[in-house]
């Protein structure tokens, strides 16, 4: 199918959810896509953090492949080696003690919340169902996810909410106040994705991290955008120095394929019993040996390349003209401009380049992969667009 009848298609029978770029991508090569056009973009965005090898990575497919030669879907009545291998993986590099899977992020996060309140519930009882959440957060779009979404704009049309939600700026002063005595839950993302891909100050997440321990109140970690090596390390939180008591993750986990994961620690462990959660698709086969593959390849070395490639797109970034500053942590790249970020973004396209934007930032996720050649060209795109 040629572009226009595409588009003409999508507009005539999809959902109209989605404000989108005029580009229908079909293949490419790590950093470098193709549409159906035959024209080249360097790729700054992964397909919103979740293409971490790129496209047509050889080692992903051929794990994705040789499970999908074996068997493609096991419903959760049965049990499954690929969803043990991943959580072994994951339980052994993180320290956490037991794993959920989902589909998504947003899936991730809703089951966070519903453990959390579990778990005060079979402790203290009723009165303590309270969610804490960060102004300026982005959590994901089921009705409870986007409730603990501190964002306005996201809160249009859809209310009724969840109860008992409360919003604070990264401050123990309002969070405190928030809580009010009642809350099993803090969710926080390290780096805030959506809202402008901003870090939390170091000094409030530790102080977060020893109120929750003092109070009992379960510190949650959204790493569905800033974790799986996104930030240079497996998990941001780890920068941080904290222990969570519950890390959400997905994007970037399976390297393209749908998955989510919610990671439970010591203290929630055994927040959940058996009939508490489910999910149909969680942990399909495929998806987690995709993710096996994923998480087995973050290695330190990676890692430390990653936050070599970081450090290079930062130190050349914070110099082009029209950049007020430069944000985030690791690869996951925010950018305050002189210029409007969409018109910048939309440029970019023009000139062979894919960016995201974040409320009023450039946000620049690329694969982790990405070459250097492939750096530079995309550099050099934004920096014309941005002069
Ligand atoms: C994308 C995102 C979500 C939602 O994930 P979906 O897979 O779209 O449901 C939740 N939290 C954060 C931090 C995200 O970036």
């Amino acid at each position: 199918m040629d572009f226009q009848t595409i588009r003409k298609l999508d507009g005539e029978y999809l959902a109209a959810t989605y404000a989108r770029y005029p580009v229908a991508l079909v293949g490419g090569k790590n950093a470098t896509l193709v549409d159906s056009e035959g024209k080249q973009y360097i790729d700054f965005g992964a397909g919103i953090a979740v293409n971490i090898f790129g496209a047509n990575d050889e080692q992903w497919k051929a794990a994705v492949i040789e499970q999908l030669g074996k068997i493609q879907h096991v419903s959760n009545y049965y049990y499954a080696e690929p969803q043990v291998r991943l959580a072994q993986m994951l339980c052994e590099r993180t320290g956490a003690k037991r794993v959920f899977f989902s589909n998504s992020g947003g899936e991730a996060n809703e089951c966070a919340l519903k453990a959390a309140r579990k778990y005060s519930f079979m402790k203290y009882g009723e009165g303590r169902s309270r969610i804490v959440s960060l102004k300026n957060s982005f959590h994901g779009r089921t009705l409870f996810t986007l409730t603990a979404t501190g964002q306005d704009e996201f809160h249009r049309y859809f209310s009724p909410f969840v109860p008992e939600v409360a919003y604070a700026a990264p401050d123990m002063e309002e969070v405190v106040r928030a809580a009010d005595g009642r809350a099993c839950a803090v969710i926080i993302e390290c780096v805030q994705g959506e809202s402008g891909v901003s870090a939390l100050p170091k000094a409030f997440v530790q102080a977060l991290s020893h109120w929750c321990s003092e109070n009992d109140v379960l510190l949650i970690c959204d790493e569905v955008q800033c974790g799986n090596g996104r930030c240079g390390t497996l998990y941001a939180y780890e920068q941080y120095g904290i222990t969570p008591d519950i890390v959400t993750t997905a994007k970037g986990l399976a390297g393209g394929l749908p998955i989510g994961a919610c990671l439970f620690f010591e203290r929630a462990e055994n927040a959940f019993s058996a009939g508490d959660h489910g999910s149909t698709f969680g942990g399909n086969p495929v998806s987690c040996a995709a993710a096996c593959n994923v998480i087995g390849r973050l290695t330190p070395e990676f890692l430390l390349e990653v936050q070599g490639k970081a450090a290079y797109l930062r130190a050349k970034l914070k110099n082009f003209d029209g950049v007020r500053a430069v944000t985030g942590l690791g690869m996951m790249i925010g950018l305050e401009l002189e210029k409007d970020a969409k018109q910048v973004a939309a440029a970019c396209l023009e000139r062979g380049l894919l960016v995201l934007t974040a409320h009023s930032r450039l946000r620049l996720v690329p694969p982790l992969t990405i070459s250097k050649t492939e750096m530079d060209e995309g550099l050099s795109i934004l920096k014309e667009v941005l002069a």
